[in-house]
């Protein structure tokens, strides 16, 4: 699970990483009232507003603009909240802005030049450590950064039993070059920032960029959290910080619907019982030249019901042109799967596009009798290949 920049930096905070400090908006009028709150709070005069979207880019997108005046505050917030942001991590449509971040600005000269950062916590799967990434080349996009000059990317890798300890997060500092105040300071950051990583359970904290004050603090003043799923059960409070309007709204739905899917940008729908088999049936749809449009494991009980509910999902996309049904019964009878099928066309009664019906399995020839005989427009197949060729037939 995503969070927003407000969040992430809210989480931060609480295990005392410093922030650039900000208040959320939903209108113009609030971004004034939290721009005149922050001056008032930390005597700021200048304020950055920032679209809170589930996407990073937004720099380059126009969703993050400088404010020297109340009037700015007031202008740029009306034109950012609304919009469709476009970054080179969105789609082409883009992300609508549903709130901002009015911030503090924290690049204000002073005796040094203010220095960017990039560093990231998340763990190392070859491993079984987690890690530090960070750089001397921050704000700018890692990936470009790891391309063109890997050298400037260091790493260091923690033991999760023994924890970040002293020397290493005194060796982060010393590889990004700092000295006196900021070195004490981003030894500081570095061990709230690990400690906030594991207490959170998240899988990714991303800060690009960390910053060195023109006075030497250090700082976050950007923040991508990404939170391990499957942990959030403890954790109620960040659980409840989910916006659903950043998810893909078929995604939502299938997951209410207890369907495991994830959207494709291909043209066959799956509906397959298991992940492995999924994962095979993918595989075969583009061999027989197709694309996958979905991901779609329905689970072990494949009744009328499920199937009816997995159509209405895979249906939803328009760019699906003929749907595969992939199941093994080793647990279900195939023969009952067939009648749910046939159930959820009858139901449904709108079905335009070709279904290929693969059942392999306990009681597959009863079910490939019932799908022959059921007058539907609807392919059945016994074995894999025969099923990809069928796919073949209906797109060509
Ligand atoms: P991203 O583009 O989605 O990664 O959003 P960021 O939060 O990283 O902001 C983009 C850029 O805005 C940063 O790299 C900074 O250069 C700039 N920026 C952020 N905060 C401030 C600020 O307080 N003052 C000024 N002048 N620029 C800022
Ligand atoms: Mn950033």
């Amino acid at each position: 699970m995503n969070l927003h920049e407000y969040q992430g930096k809210e989480l931060l905070s609480s295990f005392g990483v410093r922030i650039q400090r900000g208040i959320v908006a939903q209108t113009a009028d609030e971004a004034v009232a939290a721009a005149k709150k922050l001056t008032e709070d930390t005597g700021t005069g200048w304020h950055v507003i920032k679209a809170q979207v589930h996407a990073g880019g937004r720099g380059k997108g126009g969703g993050v603009k400088l404010a020297k005046n109340l009037d700015e505050v007031k202008d740029i917030a009306g034109q950012i909240i609304g919009m469709n942001l476009v970054t080179p991590q969105t789609s082409a449509e883009g992300k609508k802005v549903h709130q901002v971040l009015v911030a503090e600005d924290v690049y204000y000269p002073g005796d040094n030049k203010p220095e960017e950062y990039y560093m990231s916590v998340l763990l190392n799967r070859g491993t079984g450590k987690n890690m530090i990434m960070y750089s001397t080349e921050g704000g700018m996009d890692i990936e470009t950064v790891a391309e063109e000059t890997p050298h400037l990317i260091f790493t260091e890798e923690i033991d999760p039993a023994l924890g970040l300890l002293g020397f290493q997060a005194r060796r982060v500092a010393f590889n990004l070059g700092l000295s006196g105040t900021a070195f004490k300071e981003m030894t500081k950051f570095v061990s709230a920032l690990y400690t906030a990583y594991v207490k959170s359970d998240a899988s990714l904290f991303e800060i690009n960029p960390v910053l060195k004050t023109s006075d030497d603090k250090i700082m976050a003043v950007d923040s991508k959290v990404t939170l391990d799923g499957n942990a959030l059960f403890r954790h109620k409070d960040l659980a409840a910080l989910r916006d659903k309007r950043e998810e893909n709204p078929i995604e939502v739905e299938a997951g209410e619907l207890g369907l495991n899917y994830v959207d494709l940008d291909g043209n066959v729908g799956c509906m397959v019982n298991g992940a492995g088999l999924a994962m095979a049936t993918m595989d075969l749809i583009k061999q027989a030249g197709g694309e996958p449009a979905n991901f779609l494991d329905v689970g072990g009980t494949a009744d009328a019901a499920r199937v009816e509910a997995a159509f209405k999902i895979i249906l939803k996309d328009p760019a699906v042109k003929a749907i595969l049904i992939n199941i093994f019964g080793g647990i279900v009878r195939c023969d009952r799967v067939a009648q749910g099928v046939i159930d959820a066309y009858t139901n449904m009664g709108n079905i335009n596009v070709p279904i290929i019906v693969r059942l392999q399995g306990t009681n597959a020839d009863i079910a490939k009798e019932l799908i022959d005989n059921s007058g539907l427009d609807v392919l059945s197949a016994t074995e894999f290949q025969e099923a990809a060729d069928k796919v073949q037939n209906v797109l060509s």
